[in-house]
């Protein structure tokens, strides 16, 4: 079957999208280049946008010009941590400058996303880069052809029966079967479960605390799960603890891929798991010391990343509030992609509830997603009454700022269940730790068998 959906998915590809067709070939070609070659590739897409954005994105032509730089002053890659690092801040407060002038309207492709320090933020993707074609690669690296069967969990968008209908066919004879990370029930979980067994997909994928939550009811009630091929999870650290119960629950192997909101598909393990390879030809990653030097391998840093493909919304030495190093050795699989290490201060929390429910911590971090704008910061405390204390810090000049908070208010009453109360409250700021907004917090203690 895997081969048939294998064949479906590319003879649908190459005739109905063809640049992602011929992106995901010229991809694998990148596979094959030396260290060197893949650096060089590299440095010339640094190169191209740092012009393409002084020439055409009003933000990066003011910066520069303040700083008295012009992207001819950037000859060599040592010369690139001379540019300014680009804060979340600037896209919050310079977002329509960050906008590429004379773009196409149809090339937009808008995300909100909750980031992880607690601040929504909201950035433009390229359509001219199909960026799945990375996920594409990625899964052969596991022994997996994009097209088979999978088991998937994650927050889902709403969706009407028609885009269901065309989804069902554009993917045929793929199946996918979901679990919406955001509203994990125990019925809900078991009939996930139930439904893996019968479709017996090749990949489960989802977030690492909604995935460790259904390991976790696996080994708890001594279910029998059909294995994966493979388990892949995103949007926070894979614990070791986590990675073992995952992979004794599911009896595959789990590999850790990294990625954010505003640049997705950074990198990913490779089936030696000796490290997250960077896809360095489509996206730069640097590590630096609180003083913006680079890290040398092994000494921990801030993630710093430029999107190489992004030309409309050009984000450009971006501090994505991730920390991670860089891996001494080469990894044994002999593929040139750069290795970091597993990254560290994201959000993997859940919180469980009294009757059984489970909110994954990643949902949680989207729960101002719709309204970007009506709040600066934010964060969820469960106390240990299992009750939930949502603190704001308020955008006064919101309109419609009670509504809102009332709507969000809402719908997490309605994820929480009803036998404990959701509040939301306004405060003047969110204390941080060590520079990093905490999105959760839970004093609620259950025993998760
Ligand atoms: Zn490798």
């Amino acid at each position: 079957m895997s081969t048939l959906n294998t064949t479906a998915f590319f003879i649908k590809q190459r005739a109905l999208r063809p640049r992602a067709y011929s992106r995901y070939r010229q991809l694998l070609e990148n596979e094959r280049l030396s260290g060197a070659e893949l650096r060089a590739l590299n440095w010339r897409k640094r190169a191209r946008l740092l012009e393409y954005a002084y020439t055409n994105v009003p933000f990066y032509r003011r910066r520069l010009d303040a700083m008295h730089i012009h992207p001819r002053d950037i000859r060599t890659p040592e010369d690139w941590i001379q540019l300014p690092l680009l804060h979340k801040t600037d896209l919050v407060q310079s977002h329509s400058e960050l906008l590429a002038t004379g773009v196409n309207p149809g090339r937009l492709a808008l995300s909100t996303t909750g980031g992880s320090t607690g601040k929504p933020v909201k950035v433009y993707h390229d359509r001219q880069f199909p960026h799945e074609t990375l996920g594409w690669r990625m899964f052969r690296w596991w022994n997996i052809q994009p097209g088979i069967d999978s088991a998937i969990v994650l927050r889902l968008p709403g969706r009407s029966p028609l885009m269901d209908l065309t989804n069902r066919v554009m993917w045929w004879p793929t199946r996918r079967i979901f679990l919406d990370a955001s509203s994990m029930t125990p019925e809900r979980i078991d009939q996930f479960l139930a439904s893996v067994n019968k479709c017996r997909p090749a990949l489960v994928q989802g977030y690492v605390g909604a995935v460790h939550a259904l390991a976790e009811r696996i080994l708890g009630a001594g279910l029998r799960i059909h294995a994966p091929e493979a388990v892949t999870v995103t949007a926070a650290p894979l614990s070791s603890v986590q990675r073992a119960l995952i992979e004794r629950a599911f009896h595959a192997p789990v590999y850790d891929q990294y990625g954010c909101g505003e640049v997705f598909w950074l990198g990913a393990e490779c089936d030696r798991r000796a490290g997250l390879h960077v896809f360095a030809d489509s996206r730069h990653l640097e590590i630096v010391d609180e003083s913006g030097r680079p890290c040398e391998p092994g000494m921990p840093g801030k993630v710093i990343v430029t999107d190489l493909e992004n030309y409309v919304f050009p984000l450009i030495r971006y501090e994505v509030g991730d920390r991670s190093s860089f891996e001494g050795e080469p990894c044994p699989c002999g593929r040139p992609f750069p290795l970091i290490q597993p990254v560290r201060g994201r959000i993997s929390d859940v919180l469980h509830f009294p009757d059984g429910r489970i909110i994954s911590g990643e949902y949680l971090t989207t729960l101002f997603d719709s309204f970007p704008d009506a709040v600066t910061a934010f964060q969820v405390h469960q106390g240990s009454d299992a009750s939930i204390a949502v603190r704001a810090v308020p955008n006064r000049s919101f309109a419609g700022l009670d509504a809102t908070l009332e709507s969000v208010r809402r719908t997490l009453q309605a994820k929480a269940g009803h036998s404990v109360p959701v509040r939301i409250s306004l405060v003047p700021h969110i204390s941080s730790d060590r520079g990093k907004t905490r999105y959760v917090i839970s004093d609620y203690h259950q025993h998760v068998s």
